[in-house]
């Protein structure tokens, strides 16, 4: 099964290889992730391994069934981001923080290879909060030089899992960093890096109702760089997560190929 992965690894592939499996049908993957404190418990890797993992699932998924074969044959995956914004939480030791500018010029730089090479269905996964600005600056920014690529992104997993399943979590809908929804995402996918031993209390940052964002910094809502309810974070819960986020993925896919990635008014045009 190792293989099925490994032939969609653009880091593993030789040119051949690459002249063999590139072309304008390709859908190219971007993990983007990040280098930072999650709490006592949690790796510092979090931000990519989980969503590096989760679309390892996909590609595999997608490889078993006849009826996606092809679909798992146009798929590549670029290797992920590992850094991302994260100033917010550069107040916890080691946390690594690229600048918004660096981080949104790196982005349109990976997605204008991609273009120059001619792959036009782009789809970036995202394990990072600071990243999503970045991603959509540099993606509407490519997307207006490109009119014919199609640039799309799952955002924030940990925000979806917890609207497709309102029962899974126990607390806040599972949101916090290295919370409910997090940390038994990790635990999921590599128990061995997660020390629920060392898993904090509960923080539920005491932040306005209301849907207006305050741009906080992380040492302004905890002590241990985590927040949410990681003691409620279950094996079984991650990989619930794991299913919900890889059928959506999943059905993206099969109706983005179903139209070859158009959309809106160009599925009209003849
Ligand atoms: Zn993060």
């Amino acid at each position: 099964m190792a293989n099925t992965i490994n032939n969609c690894l653009l880091e593993e592939m030789n040119a051949i290889q690459v002249k063999e499996t590139i072309t304008d049908k390709t859908i190219a993957i971007l993990v983007i992730g990040a280098c930072e404190n999650h709490g006592d418990h949690m790796p510092f890797g979090s931000d990519f391994i989980f969503p590096r993992k989760l679309v390892e699932n996909v590609i595999t998924d997608l490889s078993k069934n006849d009826n996606t074969r092809s679909l798992y044959n146009s798929l590549i995956l670029l290797p992920a981001i590992p850094y991302g914004v994260s100033s917010h939480h550069n107040n916890f030791q080691m946390t690594m923080s690229v600048k918004p500018s660096t981080m949104v010029s790196l982005i349109e730089d990976i997605l204008l290879s991609l273009v120059m090479n001619g792959v036009r269905k782009i789809l970036v996964i995202n394990g990072h909060d600071g990243n999503i600005a970045p991603i959509e600056i540099a993606s509407r920014k490519v997307k207006n030089e490109n009119e014919d690529v199609v640039i799309a992104c799952l955002e924030s997993w940990w925000v979806l899992a917890g609207q497709k399943d309102k029962d899974l979590f126990k607390v806040w809908q599972g949101l916090g960093h290295g919370g409910e929804a997090e940390t038994s995402a990790m635990l999921s996918v590599r128990p061995d890096l997660v020390n629920t031993h060392y898993a904090p209390e509960q923080v539920i940052p005491n932040l306005p109702k209301d849907d207006i964002r305050i741009y906080w910094k992380f040492n302004e809502l905890t002590n241990t760089g985590a927040t949410g309810a990681p003691k409620k974070a279950t094996v079984e819960k991650g990989q619930r997560i794991i299913e919900i986020l890889k059928n959506s993925i999943i059905s993206f896919l099969i109706d983005m190929e179903k139209t070859d990635w158009k959309y809106g008014l160009s599925l009209t045009k003849t």
